[in-house]
Protein backbone atom coordinates (compact mmCIF):
# COMPACT_ATOMS: atom_id res chain seq x y z
CA UNK A 1 0.00 0.00 0.00
CA UNK A 2 1.08 3.79 -0.69
CA UNK A 3 1.91 5.51 2.15
CA UNK A 4 -0.99 8.43 2.24
CA UNK A 5 0.66 11.71 3.77
CA UNK A 6 -1.87 11.99 6.48
CA UNK A 7 -3.92 10.25 8.54
CA UNK A 8 -6.21 10.09 11.79
CA UNK A 9 -4.36 6.79 13.11
CA UNK A 10 -0.17 5.63 12.74
CA UNK A 11 0.02 2.12 13.85
CA UNK A 12 3.62 1.52 14.54
CA UNK A 13 4.11 -2.62 14.09
CA UNK A 14 2.10 -4.88 12.31
CA UNK A 15 2.46 -7.85 14.84
CA UNK A 16 -0.48 -9.15 16.85
CA UNK A 17 -0.52 -5.35 19.33
CA UNK A 18 -0.57 -3.48 15.92
CA UNK A 19 -3.39 -5.99 14.23
CA UNK A 20 -5.50 -5.98 17.28
CA UNK A 21 -5.37 -2.42 16.85
CA UNK A 22 -6.22 -2.05 13.33
CA UNK A 23 -8.93 -4.57 13.17
CA UNK A 24 -10.44 -2.78 16.68
CA UNK A 25 -10.37 0.26 14.62
CA UNK A 26 -11.82 -1.17 11.28
CA UNK A 27 -15.70 0.26 11.76
CA UNK A 28 -14.27 3.30 13.75
CA UNK A 29 -14.66 5.80 10.56
CA UNK A 30 -10.99 6.91 11.20
CA UNK A 31 -8.51 6.80 8.35
CA UNK A 32 -5.80 4.49 9.66
CA UNK A 33 -2.62 3.05 8.78
CA UNK A 34 -0.30 0.47 9.52
CA UNK A 35 3.28 1.12 9.53
CA UNK A 36 5.45 -1.65 9.43
CA UNK A 37 9.46 -2.38 9.24
CA UNK A 38 9.55 -5.59 7.77
CA UNK A 39 7.60 -7.54 4.17
CA UNK A 40 5.26 -9.13 6.15
CA UNK A 41 2.45 -8.92 9.15
CA UNK A 42 2.62 -11.17 12.57
CA UNK A 43 6.32 -9.54 14.05
CA UNK A 44 7.42 -12.46 16.46
CA UNK A 45 4.31 -14.75 15.34
CA UNK A 46 5.93 -16.32 11.82
CA UNK A 47 4.66 -19.61 10.12
CA UNK A 48 7.27 -20.65 7.60
CA UNK A 49 7.27 -24.02 6.07
CA UNK A 50 10.26 -25.87 7.44
CA UNK A 51 9.36 -28.87 4.86
CA UNK A 52 6.67 -29.35 2.50
CA UNK A 53 4.61 -30.67 5.41
CA UNK A 54 6.06 -29.20 8.44
CA UNK A 55 4.98 -25.60 9.47
CA UNK A 56 7.37 -23.83 11.80
CA UNK A 57 6.56 -21.51 14.14
CA UNK A 58 9.84 -19.48 14.51
CA UNK A 59 8.17 -17.38 17.48
CA UNK A 60 4.71 -18.02 19.33
CA UNK A 61 2.96 -21.23 18.73
CA UNK A 62 0.93 -22.16 21.90
CA UNK A 63 -2.46 -20.61 22.51
CA UNK A 64 -1.44 -20.31 26.32
CA UNK A 65 -4.32 -19.89 28.86
CA UNK A 66 -6.40 -20.95 25.70
CA UNK A 67 -9.81 -20.47 28.06
CA UNK A 68 -9.23 -17.22 28.20
CA UNK A 69 -7.17 -16.33 24.68
CA UNK A 70 -8.63 -14.01 21.85
CA UNK A 71 -7.01 -15.79 19.19
CA UNK A 72 -9.11 -18.60 19.72
CA UNK A 73 -12.49 -17.04 18.64
CA UNK A 74 -10.42 -15.69 15.67
CA UNK A 75 -9.23 -19.42 14.60
CA UNK A 76 -12.39 -20.50 14.67
CA UNK A 77 -14.20 -17.69 12.76
CA UNK A 78 -11.11 -17.79 10.51
CA UNK A 79 -11.37 -21.92 10.39
CA UNK A 80 -7.76 -22.61 11.37
CA UNK A 81 -8.08 -26.04 13.18
CA UNK A 82 -7.12 -26.07 16.80
CA UNK A 83 -5.58 -28.73 18.53
CA UNK A 84 -6.49 -29.38 22.15
CA UNK A 85 -3.70 -32.47 22.36
CA UNK A 86 -1.89 -31.38 26.21
CA UNK A 87 1.40 -30.04 25.54
CA UNK A 88 3.74 -33.12 26.62
CA UNK A 89 5.70 -30.56 28.80
CA UNK A 90 5.93 -32.81 32.19
CA UNK A 91 6.67 -36.37 30.33
CA UNK A 92 9.96 -37.74 29.18
CA UNK A 93 9.61 -40.57 26.17
CA UNK A 94 11.05 -43.67 27.06
CA UNK A 95 11.91 -42.50 30.60
CA UNK A 96 15.46 -41.15 29.08
CA UNK A 97 17.71 -40.39 31.31
CA UNK A 98 15.06 -39.27 33.61
CA UNK A 99 13.16 -42.07 35.57
CA UNK A 100 9.23 -41.10 36.74
CA UNK A 101 10.82 -40.81 40.46
CA UNK A 102 13.37 -38.64 39.74
CA UNK A 103 10.30 -36.34 37.37
CA UNK A 104 8.28 -36.63 40.61
CA UNK A 105 10.66 -34.99 42.74
CA UNK A 106 11.30 -32.18 40.43
CA UNK A 107 8.06 -31.42 39.93
CA UNK A 108 7.49 -31.19 43.99
CA UNK A 109 10.36 -29.30 44.01
CA UNK A 110 9.28 -26.50 41.40
CA UNK A 111 5.91 -26.49 42.49
CA UNK A 112 7.25 -25.28 46.22
CA UNK A 113 9.85 -22.93 44.54
CA UNK A 114 7.03 -21.36 43.02
CA UNK A 115 4.61 -21.69 46.19
CA UNK A 116 7.82 -19.56 47.64
CA UNK A 117 7.37 -17.28 45.24
CA UNK A 118 4.06 -16.49 45.24
CA UNK A 119 3.72 -16.22 49.09
CA UNK A 120 6.53 -13.62 48.78
CA UNK A 121 4.56 -12.02 46.11
CA UNK A 122 1.61 -11.49 48.58
CA UNK A 123 4.07 -9.10 50.83
CA UNK A 124 3.91 -6.70 47.79
CA UNK A 125 8.07 -6.04 48.31
CA UNK A 126 9.58 -7.51 45.05
CA UNK A 127 12.89 -9.41 44.46
CA UNK A 128 15.12 -11.57 42.45
CA UNK A 129 12.90 -14.55 42.04
CA UNK A 130 16.25 -16.98 42.13
CA UNK A 131 15.73 -15.28 46.33
CA UNK A 132 13.32 -18.24 46.80
CA UNK A 133 15.36 -21.04 45.54
CA UNK A 134 15.93 -23.30 48.28
CA UNK A 135 19.53 -23.14 48.91
CA UNK A 136 21.82 -26.59 47.56
CA UNK A 137 18.28 -27.88 46.06
CA UNK A 138 19.80 -30.10 43.56
CA UNK A 139 17.07 -29.18 41.31
CA UNK A 140 17.33 -25.73 41.01
CA UNK A 141 19.61 -25.84 37.46
CA UNK A 142 16.91 -27.26 36.04
CA UNK A 143 14.32 -24.71 37.75
CA UNK A 144 16.29 -22.13 36.45
CA UNK A 145 16.01 -23.63 33.19
CA UNK A 146 12.43 -23.56 32.85
CA UNK A 147 12.52 -19.66 33.58
CA UNK A 148 14.68 -19.65 30.58
CA UNK A 149 11.74 -21.05 28.49
CA UNK A 150 8.91 -19.33 30.68
CA UNK A 151 10.79 -16.06 31.05
CA UNK A 152 13.73 -15.71 28.39
CA UNK A 153 16.02 -15.64 30.98
CA UNK A 154 17.44 -17.01 34.23
CA UNK A 155 15.42 -16.51 37.44
CA UNK A 156 17.72 -13.83 39.28
CA UNK A 157 16.66 -11.19 36.67
CA UNK A 158 12.88 -11.58 37.20
CA UNK A 159 11.18 -9.96 39.09
CA UNK A 160 8.53 -11.69 41.52
CA UNK A 161 5.74 -9.59 41.14
CA UNK A 162 6.09 -9.53 37.28
CA UNK A 163 5.99 -13.52 37.82
CA UNK A 164 3.23 -13.21 40.40
CA UNK A 165 0.74 -10.64 38.07
CA UNK A 166 0.79 -13.52 35.18
CA UNK A 167 -2.05 -15.30 34.60
CA UNK A 168 -2.05 -18.66 33.35
CA UNK A 169 -4.81 -21.37 33.42
CA UNK A 170 -3.27 -24.58 32.64
CA UNK A 171 -4.91 -24.73 29.08
CA UNK A 172 -2.32 -24.50 26.35
CA UNK A 173 -3.64 -25.37 22.67
CA UNK A 174 -2.20 -24.93 19.09
CA UNK A 175 -2.93 -24.01 15.60
CA UNK A 176 -2.35 -26.66 12.87
CA UNK A 177 -1.39 -24.61 10.26
CA UNK A 178 0.79 -22.02 12.46
CA UNK A 179 -0.03 -19.43 14.63
CA UNK A 180 1.73 -16.75 12.60
CA UNK A 181 -0.02 -18.01 9.63
CA UNK A 182 -3.93 -17.33 11.75
CA UNK A 183 -1.85 -13.76 12.66
CA UNK A 184 -1.45 -12.90 8.53
CA UNK A 185 -5.21 -14.31 8.06
CA UNK A 186 -6.39 -12.34 10.57
CA UNK A 187 -4.02 -9.10 10.22
CA UNK A 188 -4.81 -9.42 5.95
CA UNK A 189 -7.89 -6.68 5.70
CA UNK A 190 -5.67 -4.34 7.54
CA UNK A 191 -4.16 -1.04 6.11
CA UNK A 192 -0.40 -1.85 5.79
CA UNK A 193 2.50 -0.65 4.93
CA UNK A 194 5.50 -3.14 4.45
CA UNK A 195 9.17 -2.29 4.74
CA UNK A 196 8.76 1.08 6.73
CA UNK A 197 10.45 1.84 9.49
CA UNK A 198 9.58 4.66 11.08
CA UNK A 199 12.68 6.14 13.10
CA UNK A 200 11.34 8.93 14.00
CA UNK A 201 8.26 10.80 16.10
CA UNK A 202 8.27 14.34 16.47
CA UNK A 203 5.52 15.35 18.63
CA UNK A 204 6.21 18.75 19.49
CA UNK A 205 3.44 20.70 16.93
CA UNK A 206 0.01 20.24 16.73
CA UNK A 207 -0.24 16.79 14.31
CA UNK A 208 2.30 14.25 14.52
CA UNK A 209 5.61 14.30 12.07
CA UNK A 210 6.22 10.71 12.01
CA UNK A 211 9.49 10.05 9.49
CA UNK A 212 10.04 6.58 7.97
CA UNK A 213 12.18 4.90 5.74
CA UNK A 214 9.43 5.36 3.06
CA UNK A 215 8.89 9.13 3.77
CA UNK A 216 6.95 11.02 6.28
CA UNK A 217 3.31 11.48 6.91
CA UNK A 218 1.41 13.15 9.95
CA UNK A 219 -1.40 11.83 12.39
CA UNK A 220 -3.71 12.78 14.62
CA UNK A 221 -2.66 9.81 17.44
CA UNK A 222 -0.18 7.23 17.12
CA UNK A 223 0.00 3.53 19.05
CA UNK A 224 3.61 2.47 19.27
CA UNK A 225 3.57 -1.28 19.47
CA UNK A 226 7.09 -1.51 18.88
CA UNK A 227 8.71 -4.68 21.27
CA UNK A 228 10.64 -3.35 24.24
CA UNK A 229 13.94 -3.58 23.23
CA UNK A 230 13.70 -1.05 20.24
CA UNK A 231 11.94 1.81 22.90
CA UNK A 232 15.04 0.91 24.88
CA UNK A 233 17.94 1.54 22.08
CA UNK A 234 15.82 4.63 21.16
CA UNK A 235 15.38 2.97 17.72
CA UNK A 236 12.51 5.06 17.21
CA UNK A 237 13.38 9.15 18.68
CA UNK A 238 10.90 10.83 19.75
CA UNK A 239 11.08 14.61 20.01
CA UNK A 240 10.33 15.75 21.97
CA UNK A 241 12.34 12.91 24.06
CA UNK A 242 10.08 10.52 26.73
CA UNK A 243 12.57 9.33 28.93
CA UNK A 244 9.56 7.85 31.12
CA UNK A 245 8.70 5.26 28.24
CA UNK A 246 13.26 4.50 27.64
CA UNK A 247 13.17 3.47 31.73
CA UNK A 248 10.26 1.67 31.53
CA UNK A 249 11.20 -0.53 28.38
CA UNK A 250 14.46 -0.60 30.14
CA UNK A 251 13.21 -2.39 33.20
CA UNK A 252 10.50 -4.96 30.83
CA UNK A 253 13.88 -6.24 28.48
CA UNK A 254 13.08 -9.34 26.17
CA UNK A 255 14.97 -12.35 27.46
CA UNK A 256 16.04 -14.50 24.38
CA UNK A 257 14.49 -17.71 23.16
CA UNK A 258 15.13 -19.88 19.99
CA UNK A 259 14.00 -23.07 18.43
CA UNK A 260 14.74 -25.15 15.95
CA UNK A 261 13.61 -28.08 13.89
CA UNK A 262 14.82 -31.34 12.93
CA UNK A 263 13.50 -33.42 10.01
CA UNK A 264 13.59 -37.16 11.15
CA UNK A 265 13.43 -39.72 8.85
CA UNK A 266 12.46 -42.98 10.81
CA UNK A 267 9.18 -41.51 12.78
CA UNK A 268 7.95 -44.53 13.93
CA UNK A 269 10.76 -44.97 16.54
CA UNK A 270 9.08 -42.16 18.43
CA UNK A 271 6.20 -41.94 19.89
CA UNK A 272 3.56 -38.75 18.71
CA UNK A 273 3.82 -35.40 20.49
CA UNK A 274 6.51 -37.18 23.04
CA UNK A 275 8.85 -35.26 25.07
CA UNK A 276 12.55 -35.11 25.95
CA UNK A 277 14.76 -32.71 28.27
CA UNK A 278 18.09 -32.82 27.08
CA UNK A 279 19.71 -33.07 30.54
CA UNK A 280 18.39 -32.76 34.06
CA UNK A 281 20.84 -31.26 36.22
CA UNK A 282 22.15 -27.97 34.47
CA UNK A 283 20.58 -24.89 32.91
CA UNK A 284 22.26 -25.15 29.63
CA UNK A 285 20.10 -27.49 28.02
CA UNK A 286 17.09 -27.83 25.23
CA UNK A 287 13.57 -29.34 25.25
CA UNK A 288 12.39 -31.27 22.63
CA UNK A 289 8.82 -31.86 21.34
CA UNK A 290 8.72 -35.40 19.23
CA UNK A 291 6.81 -35.11 16.75
CA UNK A 292 4.44 -32.41 17.32
CA UNK A 293 1.33 -32.84 15.23
CA UNK A 294 2.77 -36.45 14.95
CA UNK A 295 4.79 -35.08 12.17
CA UNK A 296 8.16 -36.23 11.14
CA UNK A 297 10.02 -34.16 12.88
CA UNK A 298 11.42 -32.61 16.30
CA UNK A 299 10.98 -29.36 17.52
CA UNK A 300 14.14 -28.30 19.80
CA UNK A 301 13.65 -25.27 22.27
CA UNK A 302 16.63 -23.33 23.90
CA UNK A 303 16.28 -20.48 26.51
CA UNK A 304 18.33 -17.56 28.41
CA UNK A 305 22.35 -17.18 27.88
CA UNK A 306 22.29 -20.71 26.86
CA UNK A 307 20.29 -19.88 23.79
CA UNK A 308 22.29 -16.12 23.10
CA UNK A 309 25.32 -18.42 23.19
CA UNK A 310 23.83 -20.88 20.67
CA UNK A 311 22.74 -17.78 18.54
CA UNK A 312 25.70 -15.87 18.73
CA UNK A 313 27.70 -19.33 17.41
CA UNK A 314 26.26 -18.65 14.19
CA UNK A 315 23.90 -20.91 11.72
CA UNK A 316 23.32 -24.38 12.43
CA UNK A 317 24.63 -24.20 15.82
CA UNK A 318 20.98 -24.89 17.55
CA UNK A 319 20.65 -27.72 15.42
CA UNK A 320 23.67 -29.31 16.09
CA UNK A 321 23.36 -28.59 20.14
CA UNK A 322 20.05 -30.52 19.69
CA UNK A 323 20.96 -33.46 17.88
CA UNK A 324 24.08 -33.92 20.37
CA UNK A 325 21.15 -33.63 23.52
CA UNK A 326 18.98 -36.09 21.53
CA UNK A 327 22.13 -38.34 20.23
CA UNK A 328 22.83 -38.53 24.35
CA UNK A 329 19.47 -40.07 25.22
CA UNK A 330 18.11 -41.97 22.24
CA UNK A 331 21.61 -43.88 20.78
CA UNK A 332 23.89 -42.54 18.01
CA UNK A 333 21.62 -44.34 15.31
CA UNK A 334 19.76 -41.15 15.87
CA UNK A 335 22.73 -38.49 14.54
CA UNK A 336 21.83 -39.79 10.72
CA UNK A 337 18.55 -39.98 11.57
CA UNK A 338 18.35 -36.17 12.15
CA UNK A 339 18.60 -33.35 9.45
CA UNK A 340 18.54 -29.38 10.58
CA UNK A 341 15.46 -27.62 8.97
CA UNK A 342 15.27 -24.70 10.38
CA UNK A 343 16.51 -22.19 13.52
CA UNK A 344 15.20 -19.28 14.32
CA UNK A 345 17.65 -16.02 15.31
CA UNK A 346 15.32 -13.62 17.57
CA UNK A 347 18.31 -12.33 19.18
CA UNK A 348 20.07 -10.92 15.62
CA UNK A 349 16.36 -10.27 14.70
CA UNK A 350 16.89 -6.17 14.11
CA UNK A 351 13.08 -5.49 14.82
CA UNK A 352 12.89 -7.81 17.51
CA UNK A 353 15.81 -7.83 19.47
CA UNK A 354 15.04 -10.58 21.55
CA UNK A 355 11.90 -13.39 22.22
CA UNK A 356 9.78 -11.77 24.92
CA UNK A 357 9.72 -9.19 27.97
CA UNK A 358 10.23 -9.88 31.67
CA UNK A 359 10.34 -7.56 34.29
CA UNK A 360 13.56 -7.07 35.96
CA UNK A 361 13.45 -7.10 39.61
CA UNK A 362 12.06 -3.88 41.22
CA UNK A 363 10.66 -3.58 38.01
CA UNK A 364 7.04 -5.13 37.86
CA UNK A 365 5.50 -1.23 37.73
CA UNK A 366 6.77 -0.23 34.33
CA UNK A 367 4.26 -2.19 32.51
CA UNK A 368 1.55 0.06 33.24
CA UNK A 369 4.23 3.02 32.73
CA UNK A 370 4.74 1.98 29.53
CA UNK A 371 1.00 1.22 28.56
CA UNK A 372 -0.02 4.67 29.81
CA UNK A 373 -1.04 7.18 27.08
CA UNK A 374 1.50 10.43 26.54
CA UNK A 375 -0.64 13.73 25.80
CA UNK A 376 -3.40 12.23 24.78
CA UNK A 377 -1.85 11.13 21.20
CA UNK A 378 0.52 8.92 21.90
CA UNK A 379 -0.77 5.32 22.67
CA UNK A 380 1.24 2.52 23.25
CA UNK A 381 0.38 -1.30 23.35
CA UNK A 382 2.60 -4.20 22.81
CA UNK A 383 2.85 -7.69 24.52
CA UNK A 384 4.96 -5.49 27.33
CA UNK A 385 2.31 -3.24 28.37
CA UNK A 386 -0.23 -6.27 28.99
CA UNK A 387 -1.23 -5.90 33.04
CA UNK A 388 -1.19 -10.28 33.31
CA UNK A 389 -0.56 -11.69 29.76
CA UNK A 390 3.02 -9.82 29.13
CA UNK A 391 5.21 -11.84 26.91
CA UNK A 392 2.30 -13.69 25.12
CA UNK A 393 0.54 -12.94 21.42
CA UNK A 394 -2.86 -12.74 23.12
CA UNK A 395 -1.72 -10.21 25.21
CA UNK A 396 -0.09 -8.22 22.48
CA UNK A 397 -3.42 -8.41 20.96
CA UNK A 398 -5.67 -7.84 23.27
CA UNK A 399 -3.62 -3.99 23.89
CA UNK A 400 -3.66 -3.21 20.70
CA UNK A 401 -7.33 -3.30 21.37
CA UNK A 402 -7.54 -1.50 24.55
CA UNK A 403 -4.83 1.22 23.19
CA UNK A 404 -7.09 1.59 20.00
CA UNK A 405 -10.31 2.20 22.64
CA UNK A 406 -7.58 4.77 24.39
CA UNK A 407 -8.02 6.42 20.67
CA UNK A 408 -11.56 5.99 20.07
CA UNK A 409 -12.12 7.87 23.78
CA UNK A 410 -9.60 11.02 22.84
CA UNK A 411 -11.17 11.51 19.85
CA UNK A 412 -14.82 11.61 20.70
CA UNK A 413 -13.65 13.94 23.89
CA UNK A 414 -11.97 16.60 21.37
CA UNK A 415 -14.71 16.34 19.28
C1 LIG B 1 10.67 -18.19 20.26
C2 LIG B 1 9.39 -17.57 20.72
C3 LIG B 1 8.38 -18.38 21.21
C4 LIG B 1 7.18 -17.81 21.65
N1 LIG B 1 6.17 -18.65 22.06
C5 LIG B 1 4.96 -18.12 22.36
C6 LIG B 1 3.85 -18.96 22.57
O1 LIG B 1 3.96 -20.20 22.46
N2 LIG B 1 2.66 -18.39 22.85
C7 LIG B 1 2.50 -17.03 22.93
O2 LIG B 1 1.38 -16.55 23.16
N3 LIG B 1 3.55 -16.20 22.72
C8 LIG B 1 4.76 -16.71 22.43
N4 LIG B 1 5.80 -15.89 22.11
C9 LIG B 1 5.64 -14.45 22.31
C10 LIG B 1 4.81 -13.77 21.23
O3 LIG B 1 5.28 -14.15 19.96
C11 LIG B 1 4.93 -12.26 21.40
O4 LIG B 1 4.65 -11.89 22.74
C12 LIG B 1 3.97 -11.49 20.51
O5 LIG B 1 3.95 -12.02 19.21
C13 LIG B 1 4.39 -10.02 20.51
O6 LIG B 1 3.51 -9.25 19.71
P1 LIG B 1 3.72 -7.68 19.65
O7 LIG B 1 2.73 -7.16 18.69
O8 LIG B 1 3.75 -7.12 21.03
O9 LIG B 1 5.20 -7.48 19.10
P2 LIG B 1 5.85 -7.92 17.70
O10 LIG B 1 5.26 -9.20 17.24
O11 LIG B 1 7.31 -7.86 17.89
O12 LIG B 1 5.34 -6.80 16.71
C14 LIG B 1 5.99 -5.54 16.62
C15 LIG B 1 6.10 -5.20 15.15
O13 LIG B 1 6.75 -3.93 15.05
C16 LIG B 1 7.61 -3.97 13.94
N5 LIG B 1 8.62 -2.93 14.14
C17 LIG B 1 9.66 -2.90 14.98
N6 LIG B 1 10.31 -1.73 14.89
C18 LIG B 1 9.67 -0.99 13.95
C19 LIG B 1 9.86 0.30 13.43
N7 LIG B 1 10.85 1.09 13.85
N8 LIG B 1 9.04 0.73 12.44
C20 LIG B 1 7.99 -0.04 11.99
N9 LIG B 1 7.76 -1.29 12.48
C21 LIG B 1 8.59 -1.76 13.46
C22 LIG B 1 8.20 -5.37 13.98
O14 LIG B 1 8.75 -5.74 12.73
C23 LIG B 1 6.98 -6.19 14.37
O15 LIG B 1 6.28 -6.64 13.24
C24 LIG B 1 7.00 -16.42 21.62
C25 LIG B 1 8.01 -15.61 21.10
C26 LIG B 1 9.18 -16.17 20.65
C27 LIG B 1 10.24 -15.27 20.05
Amino acid sequence: MSLPSEVDVAIIGAGAAGLGAARALERSGLSVIVLEARDRVGGRGHTIMAAPDIPFDLGCGWLHSADQNSFVDIAQQLNFEIDKTRPPWREQSFDAGFPPKERADFIEAIDDFYDRAEAAAKSGHDSAASAWLEPGNRWNPMIDAISTYVNGCELDRVSILDMDAYVDTGINWRVRRGFGALMAAYGAPSPLAFNCNVTRIDHSGPRLRIETSRGTLSAAKTIVTVPTNLISDEAIAFHPALPAKVDAARGLPLGLDNKVMLALSDPDALPKDGNLRGATMRTAMGGFHLRPFGQPCIEGFFGGSFARALEDAGDGALAAQAIDEIVVLLGSDFRRKLKPLAESRWAHDPFARGAYSHALPGHAGARAVLAAPVDGRLFFAGEATSPNFFSTAHGARDSGERAASEVVVAISAAR
